[in-house]
């Protein structure tokens, strides 16, 4: 039995047409707008369409062909040709995308059931997916095929619900102003859900604001809204609209309580990731599937909805390690030159593709490219396809394509791309080596194409320098230290610059420190903090150098700025003017001593009358820095600054009558002044076990392991110069070893010329000639060594703070040059 929609007549009066052919007042049960498409039930109507590359008035005839015998077409559509069909209802109309509009609209008035409507920047296709997979195990759920969210494609989405239908969840994309107007009345969501606000597809609106506004247009008939309240923008738009009349529901994975309906901490194991959900009824814990924060932040999506609408968390979380859509199958990978690799060379067809692409817009924004094979098995003509295909790629802004395959090669004048280039096979793409940069690179296609040589071939190779950081000796030495201090005083652990070297982020260690009972971190930059952020740290966090043009990011980002100068807070305070903003936490950093950040003893009645007037701010602590808490010969010094700082922060406490945590000591000053621990330490090099003095370190693990193995071994007769500028000149015959480490992975030039050593199988082995900008020669003479063998630059036994000493600098030094392309590896 096919289900009818309604009939001609109906739609007759729900347009207000004029019929000019009539036969019969058939039923309508499928509407069709593309006479490519196999039409599957026995009473299709044709809209003729007219878009801006094509009419479809142009295809009635085709239609007809396949036996179509309703149509609606515009009111101007010649009579002459009218009269040339047969048997058919044809009923014209000024607008016939309006008219498909009103018929969809009417359609979706006669079902009363919850229907989920999803908008947004990014992600919905995706939501919308995983929803109907979620909710298909209890509902008879319907929601769009694919991605039709358009002026089109939703009319043929709605029109699919029928009466035993339970559940609807259908999205919506726009892409200017008044789409959305349009495609609400269709729809009628009973909830709503808006998944991000991404700066893509900008051209049609204003500016965010307004792209905003138009798109929650679809929420109109919604007794719920669902959205993530860190963007504070979509918060703000939201409750302005919304906010007196319907049931706002948000969630937040910055740490808050009581700032969303739902806080949501990630953590990611090395293993799996796990999403923590907590609102005043409870808390869940699941575990997900995937790491990138895209799919993360869709998935919370699910979740929070869910989970707010009664599901049990139990059974949830059994369906979703059982999800199975298309996304699950791409992995993120890190390419070769500041790549990254979006790998998912399964599957290749336009549906998937439109998914995979949707995916890559929510990556970091950088150049995008796709890879792409012939796409097999498809009903739709291959002319037709590949312009199909040129359109798809082209409106996600795709800057180079890259054709793997005959087919896709004869199209090549099709794609409206900037850069494009073919291969016929896999082969000819590994033979030619075209190069990448600063691309995300999205790799799909048959699995038949093997593709998968095609990101080998790009993936970064592991080169053979790796720096492992144990986690166990950062737990170790963090409880040491802590043992030094009182149990009440808190600690700030410093995670700046890639936390002191150990990661391209700090999040590793910042996510073990969240987990055993760190108050604080600090980093030196925004990006810094919005990295850990991103990546679901929710502990404070200072940011030591705030600018003025990034208060709005630090802020949006929960960051807690660190203001060392008067200049700053008057920056601030402009910042603040232009807003009402919510309580904004600060950190003072005073000048006692150090010379180079900090507000001096002078500033201190202009800083208490500036902050008296800016009552927003709220003070969370007060800190200096000391200069040489390291050396004995100075601690003359450093008590002259804590006696300073503590005149200093008890005159603004006293001013202000506030009460705020107070800070001074790094690393050593833990160990060598804990008399002056106040309320908060910051303790930075010394959670890596290194960096302290002699007698101390016998307690502590150093915890980073620089190593690399042997390129190449190679036997230099005396006189024999080695390497560039031929520095060294082999005083003997000699065995000399290539290690693929140079400059540019941190081993520093001044290594070189026998200065530094490296441990080979136990043994110290000096680095001669010059260090080059990848690699290095260690002179191994008379020892039996080969190609692969394993060579230490520093360990817990070959300590970093000898070799800093060994060419004149410290340990900070040396952790924070070590390159980024260096292999980070983290183990317990
Ligand atoms: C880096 C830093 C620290 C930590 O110093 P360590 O000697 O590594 O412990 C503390 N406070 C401030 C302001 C810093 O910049």
């Amino acid at each position: 039995m096919h289900h009818t929609l309604a009939y001609f007549k109906d739609l007759v009066v729900v347009t207000a047409g004029q019929v000019v052919a009539e036969t019969a007042n058939l039923p309508i049960t499928e509407l069709s707008i593309d006479s490519r498409n196999k039409t599957l039930t026995p009473f299709p109507i044709f809209f003729a369409i007219v878009g801006i590359n094509h009419n479809g008035h142009d295809y009635i005839a085709a239609a007809y062909h396949k036996g179509i015998r309703q149509f609606v077409v515009n009111d101007r559509y010649n009579p002459s040709v009218i009269a040339t069909y047969k048997d058919v209802n044809m009923l014209a109309v000024t607008d016939t995308l309006k008219a498909l509009h009103q018929f969809t609209a009417f359609y979706r008035s006669k079902y009363r059931l919850p229907l989920l409507g999803i908008t947004g920047s990014n992600g919905k296709t995706i939501v919308k997916e995983w929803m109907h997979e979620l909710l298909s195990r209890k509902y008879k759920t319907v929601s769009n095929p694919h991605s039709y969210n358009s002026q089109v494609g939703v009319p043929l989405a709605v029109s699919l619900l029928q009466p035993n239908h339970e559940y609807g969840v259908f999205e919506a994309g726009i892409s200017q102003t008044g789409e959305m107007e349009k495609l609400a009345p269709l729809i009628q969501p009973t909830h709503g859900l808006l998944t991000n606000i991404g700066p893509a597809h900008s051209q049609g609106f204003q500016n965010l604001t307004q792209k905003i506004q138009e798109k929650i247009k679809l929420f109109t008939s919604c007794s719920t809204i669902y959205y993530c309240k860190d963007d504070p923008l979509i918060h703000l738009t939201l409750s302005n609209l919304y906010g007196q009349t319907k049931v706002l529901v948000s969630w937040s994975s910055l740490n808050s309580p009581f700032w969303a309906d739902y806080l949501v901490t990630c953590k990611q194991l090395a293993d799996q990731t796990t999403l923590q959900i907590t609102s005043s009824t409870g808390s869940n814990t699941f575990v997900i599937p995937f790491r990138d924060n895209a799919s993360i932040a869709n998935i919370t999506h699910c979740l929070v909805y869910l989970l707010d609408n009664g599901s049990d968390p139990a059974q949830l979380q059994r369906s979703l390690l059982q999800l199975k859509s298309i996304p699950m199958r791409m992995t993120l990978k890190t390419g070769v030159h500041r790549c990254q690799i979006i790998d998912d060379t399964y599957t290749n067809d336009i549906a998937s593709l439109r998914v995979a692409l949707d995916f890559m817009q929510q990556q970091q924004p950088t150049k995008r490219t796709v890879i792409l094979s012939d796409i097999l098995q498809s009903a739709t003509a291959d002319g037709q396809l590949y312009q199909e295909l040129a359109t798809l790629l082209a409106k996600h802004a795709i800057h180079r394509l890259v054709g793997i395959g005959p087919v896709i090669s004869h199209y090549s004048t099709l794609f409206p791309i900037p850069e494009t280039i073919f291969f016929n096979s896999v082969a000819d793409f590994i033979t030619q080596k075209p190069s990448f940069k600063d691309e995300t690179i999205l790799v799909k296609g048959a699995r038949t194409f093997q593709l998968e040589r095609i990101v080998q071939s790009i993936e970064k190779n592991s080169h053979g320098t790796i720096l492992e950081i144990d986690m166990h000796a950062i737990r170790h030495n963090l409880s040491y230290f802590r043992r030094q201090l009182n149990p009440t005083t808190k600690i700030m652990a410093m995670v700046k610059a890639s936390t002191y070297g150990s990661g391209s982020s700090s999040f590793e260690l910042a996510s073990a420190l969240q987990r055993h009972g760190i108050a604080y971190l600090g980093v030196a930059y925004m990006d810094e903090g919005i990295c850990l952020r991103q990546k679901g740290i929710t502990l404070p966090i200072m940011v030591m150098n705030p600018t003025d043009d990034n208060f709005d990011a630090i802020l949006s980002h929960h960051l807690e700025p660190e203001i060392y100068s008067l200049a700053l807070l008057d920056e601030l305070s402009c910042f603040i003017a232009e807003r009402n903003t919510q309580p904004i936490p600060i950190h003072l950093k005073l000048e006692t001593g150090m010379h180079r950040l900090g507000i001096a003893e002078n500033e201190l009645d202009q800083l208490i009358e500036q902050l008296q007037q800016m009552p927003s701010l709220h003070i969370v602590s007060i800190f200096s820095h000391l200069a040489a808490s390291q050396a004995d010969v100075h601690d003359g010094y450093t008590h002259l600054q804590v006696e300073r700082f503590i005149k200093m922060a008890r005159y603004i406490e006293k001013n202000m009558q506030i009460k705020t945590l107070k800070h001074i000591l790094n690393t050593n000053g833990i160990l060598r002044f804990p008399q002056f621990q106040f309320d908060m330490v910051r303790l930075g090099i010394g959670l890596h076990g290194v960096g302290v003095d002699a007698t101390i370190q016998p307690h502590l693990l150093p915890a980073s392991k620089l190593k690399t193995t042997i390129s190449q071994i190679k036997s230099v007769q005396k006189g024999d110069s080695i390497g560039y500028d031929r520095k060294a000149i082999a005083t003997q015959d000699m065995t000399i070893a290539t290690i693929p480490i140079g400059y540019a992975d941190g081993l520093s030039r001044s290594f070189g010329g026998g200065k530094g050593r490296v441990v080979i199988q136990g043994r110290q082995c000096p680095i001669i000639g010059n260090v080059c900008m990848d690699m290095a020669i260690v002179d191994v003479t008379g020892m039996a060594l080969k190609r692969g063998d394993k060579v230490i630059i520093f360990s817990a036994a070959h300590s970093i703070d000898t070799l800093a000493e060994q060419v004149g600098t410290i340990s900070y030094e040396l952790l924070t040059q070590i390159g980024q392309r260096v292999k980070r590896i983290y183990y317990s």
